[in-house]
């Protein structure tokens, strides 16, 4: 145990170092306070619970071995290993041996040395196998990651060798007992068996205070330290959206005559949570890999673009905090801010962050998906886009032909509305507001979108779903002109307005029909309808296409026979039936279901799954910075040398289509929709 003036010296070190962690947190808080207010406080026993029962953090870092090798052994590490730390100080400090079992300091010593593996197998991969991904860009961050290695390993190092001198010197049976299966301890006992129990004893000590320092020194460093993620990822994922999947966009209150601006101009314009986001990041990079645009040339890294918005709040709101004396009060304070609108400081739009890299997302979700710290990158893009559509009006000439096309005619081709329905003529298909009282008894509305009412390709993918709705006997009808478009691109794009005033418009005629129940054949119709009109009071069922005929086929009322052919076949997941909508098996299973295909997986698949370049509007905007998104993905595809490629959106079959002309390969690979697949197998 300690002598009297040792326990001072313990308290006082306990002081300072809770002093920094404290002024650390109050740093960060002081930074994402500027942020907008938003309601992620509520229901706190629901966020700390499901914070501990969270698996998909550890899931996503285990999707690649080496990582896992590397991380979980310090996640699961620093648990057991900070048992025995804290008990080694209440050992020393109060002479409690809580624990006597041997099997303790077997477990925690087996924790610590997990950590200490993890933690130099970060710097293997970090400095040696110098792992793309893994680059954090600025010297200073750099720094501070060879000295967190360096402090992690000391802590670990110093409490084996402590406990081990102890052993050492220590005659005690007790102890010998307890001590006598814990590895890193026996380890340094047998290195060291030759130093005599009296300087045993005083290394012991010295080891000890070695090894309190150094865990100080890691309380504190938040104050400091420019990556803050092991404090602010916990928080990030106490604070995550609950209510769904998707996280939604901000519906935006047109009628707030206090709004001066309506997209994300300035630091400010975030959230509170959207910065906290930026601190939550780990920089590891598993964002940018997976990242269509990153990875074909484009000027947009998922992870860089939240290192932007960090290093920009740094620099306008220091946050250091400071306690100061004032009329004989104590008072917190911080450092003055600067002003964003200061001719010397960069604008967030435009110069921290380019137009290019803003336009080049296609909202795939694929960095979301892959975060462990759940952080979210297409919303904040969004809502910078919103910054050029609503606030500057200046975006690219494609995106204004889309929005005046949708203004005029409701669909991004500018086609005439009222020849919305043609495709459906000769089909027998119920127009509800032609079918009088009869219209409203459908068990269905099949919402049929833009490109499965005007392009040409598209219109054969509506016809085979008419064809199997009316083979299963499934009760249905659609709206005809009055159809209005979702309005996903619009709000993809970053036009709220245009959006709300069709999700208006749409929401008035599904209720003039008392429509309960919506099939969709696009993914994104499918989305849009299902999670963004929520937020409009929106109140019905909506299914996809694939998932309702994977039901019939279950329920016998489909049954697919021959295709007439063998077909190797491969299949795209779309971003938004997948990612979006955790929609992986129903299309497989009706894949499944036609005896005469072989299906063989891209390697980018399911939740991994390579964006075809059309998502977040993208499909109306020219592609001119680095390699098409959708020649990458045709590409992946012909490495299955399959002789179809098979989907579920039209916008990827259009994208998959145009990559097959581009390799020259239309002869030899067709792209279909799984309800084409189906009409053929069942025809
Ligand atoms: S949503 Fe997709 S395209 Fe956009 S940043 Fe994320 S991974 Fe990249
Ligand atoms: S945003 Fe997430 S996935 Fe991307 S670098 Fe940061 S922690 Fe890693």
């Amino acid at each position: 145990m300690l002598s009297t003036t040792g326990i001072i010296v313990f308290i006082l070190l306990l002081a300072v170092a809770g002093y920094f962690m404290t002024m650390g947190a109050a740093k960060l808080y002081n930074k994402v306070r500027i942020g907008r207010p938003i309601e992620r406080t509520d229901r706190l026993a629901e966020r700390i619970m499901g914070f501990f029962g969270r698996q998909d953090c550890q899931r996503k870092i285990a999707r690649e071995p080496a990582a896992a090798l590397m991380h979980l052994p310090i996640l699961y590490g620093v648990a057991l290993f900070a048992l025995g730390a804290v008990h080694l100080v209440l050992e020393k400090v109060l002479g409690l041996v809580i624990f006597g079992s041997p099997y303790f300091y077997l477990i925690t010593e087996i924790g610590g040395i997990g950590l200490l593996f993890g933690i130099l197998f970060s710097a293997v991969r970090r400095y040696i196998q110098k792992i793309p991904r893994l680059d954090v860009g600025t010297w200073k961050e750099e720094r501070f990651i060879v000295f967190l290695i360096s402090d992690i390993s000391l802590v670990v190092i110093a409490f084996f060798l402590s406990y081990g001198f102890k052993l050492i010197a220590s005659p005690d049976y007790f102890d010998q007992w307890r001590l006598s299966l814990a590895p890193g301890t026996l380890l340094v006992a047998s290195l060291f068996s030759g130093v005599g129990p009296a300087l045993a004893g005083k290394l012991e000590m010295v080891f000890w205070w070695v090894h309190i320092v150094a865990a100080f020194v890691l309380i504190g460093i938040p104050r400091y330290s420019p990556l803050i993620h092991p404090m602010a990822a916990p928080l990030n994922i106490i604070f995550r959206y609950l209510d769904d999947k998707i996280e939604p966009l901000e519906r935006i209150d047109f009628e707030d005559e206090d709004r001066e601006t309506f997209g994300v101009n300035k630091l400010s314009d975030f959230t509170w949570k959207d910065l906290l986001d930026c601190y939550a990041c780990a920089e590891c990079g598993r964002c940018q890999d997976n990242c269509p645009a990153y990875l074909t040339g484009k000027p947009l890294s998922p992870k860089k673009l939240l290192a932007k918005i960090k290093e920009h709040l740094d620099e306008i709101v220091p946050g250091e905090p400071r306690i100061k004396l004032s009329n004989g009060h104590i008072i917190f304070d911080q450092e003055p801010q600067k002003s964003e609108d200061d001719e010397d400081v960069k604008k967030l739009v435009g110069e921290v962050i380019d137009e290019e890299e803003i336009w080049a997302c296609t909202t795939c979700r694929a960095c979301r998906e892959q975060c462990p710290n759940m952080n979210e990158h297409a919303n904040k893009i969004i809502q910078l886009r919103r910054a050029y559509v609503l606030d500057e009006s200046e975006f690219p000439a494609e995106a204004q032909l889309t929005f005046t096309n949708m203004e005029r005619n409701s669909n991004p081709w500018g086609i005439g509305w009222n020849s919305r329905a043609d495709w459906a003529a000769d089909l027998g298909v119920k127009i509800l507001g032609e079918a009088g009282d009869e219209g409203s008894n459908v068990e269905y509305l099949y919402y049929v979108g833009c490109a499965g009412s005007f392009d040409d390709r598209i219109k054969k993918v509506s016809v085979s779903l008419v064809k199997v709705l009316q083979a299963a006997g499934v009760s249905f009808g659609i709206l005809g002109t009055e159809e209005k478009c979702c309005g996903d691109s619009a709000r993809r794009l970053g036009n709220e307005y245009l959006f709300q005033s069709l999700v208006e418009e749409n929401i008035e005629t599904f209720k003039s029909y008392g429509v309960k129940k919506i099939i969709t054949t696009c993914p994104h119709c499918f989305t849009t309808l299902k999670t963004d009109y929520k937020q409009f009071g929106a109140d019905f069922e909506v299914i996809h296409h694939t998932q309702l005929i994977e039901q019939l086929i279950s329920a016998g009322k489909i049954k697919p026979g021959s295709l007439g052919e063998k077909m190797k076949v491969t299949y795209h997941d779309s971003c938004y039936l997948g990612r979006y909508n955790e929609e992986y098996e129903a299309p497989r299973k009706i894949i499944g279901a036609i005896k005469e295909l072989s299906l063989v997986e891209m390697e980018r698949s399911r939740e991994k799954g390579f964006c075809c370049g059309a998502g977040g509007g993208r499909m109306w905007l020219e592609e001119v910075i680095g390699k098409r998104i959708n020649i990458a993905r045709t590409e992946q595809a012909l490495e299955t040398d399959p002789q179809a490629i098979i989907c579920n959106c039209p916008f990827c079959l259009t994208m998959l289509e145009d990559g097959l002309k581009d390799k020259d390969a239309v002869d030899r690979v067709k792209v279909y929709d799984v309800a084409e697949l189906v009409v053929r197998a069942t025809s």
